[in-house]
């Protein structure tokens, strides 16, 4: 059976002027409540020491995750290396988003669009 995809948001503490116009709760819930995932989790700040930790302890092989976060060419440099210190592979599994300056509305349709595309790609078999 292919599991769901795992929808991970991190926000940059919460801080960041490029999440300003994002209501974290609104799309957190919507994305667990409404779309095709496992479940929707928030870790504050992947890209610091307790975000290794949190994914040296939490990523498994084989499950997709959706991960919105900043510029998907950085969070390739940033989680790549803790991947694959968890023995898993970035490259294969992550699919990054970037929400910043977005509004929730289109936050939540980005979301929308990766999951559903993920869902025909593991009907179709090119995700294991
Ligand atoms: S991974 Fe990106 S969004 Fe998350 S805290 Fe670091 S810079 Fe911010």
């Amino acid at each position: 059976m292919i599991e769901k995809p795992r929808f991970l948001m991190c926000i940059c503490t919460g801080q960041c002027p490029g999440f300003a116009s994002l209501n974290l709760w609104e799309l957190i819930n919507y994305v667990r409540g409404e779309l095709d995932v496992e479940y929707a989790i928030v870790h504050p700040q992947l890209c610091v020491d307790d975000g290794d930790r949190f994914i040296h302890d939490y990523i498994k092989p084989g499950i997709k995750y959706v991960i919105g976060a900043c510029d998907p060419k950085m969070q390739r440099k940033m989680f790549k290396d803790a991947f694959a210190n968890a023995g898993g592979n970035y490259d294969d599994q992550v699919v990054p988003l970037d929400l910043r300056n977005m509004s929730t509305k289109d936050a939540m349709n980005k979301v929308k669009e990766t999951v559903d595309g993920l869902k025909v790609k593991s009907g179709s078999k090119e995700i294991s």
